[in-house]
């Protein structure tokens, strides 16, 4: 049987819990957060104390979701299989539980080769999301994390291997792609959340402006962890612009500007021109 499968690749901090949440309140698409995660779990974390107390987006704890229980059990049962074998599994269990119609919507992320074994086996796209590099840095630096304290061009040189390397995983694999900027979507929702419909041959459902209402269960993944009231209607986050620190060093990022308009801005009209 053929699934339909959603990717949504990238590298993190781009937004993609927006994307994620506004995209599981279709009604023919149902969130399933970072499969691979879930999937790659060592045996002894998945019988600890995570699964057990940690909440999956739907409300309930991730040992007792109507849509993980099973399966969390299964892989306890059956870890040596690959991670493609437990797809399988994952993508069973998916259609007996929604329906062969509903696309499985999996944010992994990261491009990883099951993502190439899924192309070959089913009908998997892959929205690529992409935030501008000025508005990454600035909320890599407001972050707490640790590895984000090189300064901007290190931060720039992050943004421009992560994105490449996804760009040329799904051209490689011939992928059916959709780049999408993270400000496209935050700036103007209804238009790109209806473009995105389109492409993937659904009606568009105005549900999906309000991302709280998801019905996704998100069990490894950003969402899971965000506060529902947080993400009431969808908002761009626009603290980039006042920062002086980019101001000053904008002229650093000018090399990065092509691959930025192009996978940023890639349905903006006008934003191809130099
Ligand atoms: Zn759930």
């Amino acid at each position: 049987m053929t699934h339909r499968i959603i990717l949504i690749a990238g590298i993190g901090h781009s937004g993609s819990t927006l994307l994620d949440m506004a995209l599981g309140c279709h009604p023919r698409i149902v969130g399933l957060g970072e499969v691979s995660k879930v999937l790659r779990t060592p045996l002894d974390e998945l019988r600890g104390e995570r699964y057990r107390q940690s909440l999956c987006s739907c409300g309930a704890v991730a040992r007792d979701c109507p849509f993980w229980s099973g399966l969390l059990a299964w892989l306890e049962d059956n870890p040596t299989l690959s991670l493609e074998q437990k797809y399988c599994r994952v993508l069973e269990q998916f259609s007996q539980h929604f329906g062969p119609d509903t696309r499985l919507l999996d944010s992994s992320k990261t491009v990883r080769p099951y993502q190439a074994w899924l192309k070959q086996q089913h009908d998997l796209r892959a929205i690529h999301l992409t935030r501008d590099v000025r508005s990454w840095i600035d909320s890599r630096l407001r972050g707490n994390d640790p590895r984000d304290k090189g300064g901007t061009l290190r931060l720039a040189a992050r943004w421009w291997r992560g994105n490449r390397r996804t760009e040329r995983f799904l051209a490689r694999h011939g992928i059916n792609t959709f780049n999408l900027g993270y400000e496209e979507l935050a700036l103007q929702p209804a238009i790109m959340l209806e473009t995105l419909c389109q492409w993937l041959g659904l009606e568009f459902d105005p549900a999906m402006l309000t991302p709280s209402a998801t019905s996704s269960h998100i069990i490894r993944g950003n969402a899971a962890r965000q506060d529902r009231s947080r993400i009431a209607a969808i908002r761009y986050d626009a603290r980039w612009m006042t920062s002086s620190r980019l101001m000053l060093q904008s002229p650093l990022l000018l090399p990065l500007a092509a691959r930025n308009r192009r996978l940023v801005y890639a349905n903006t009209r006008g934003a191809g021109r130099k």
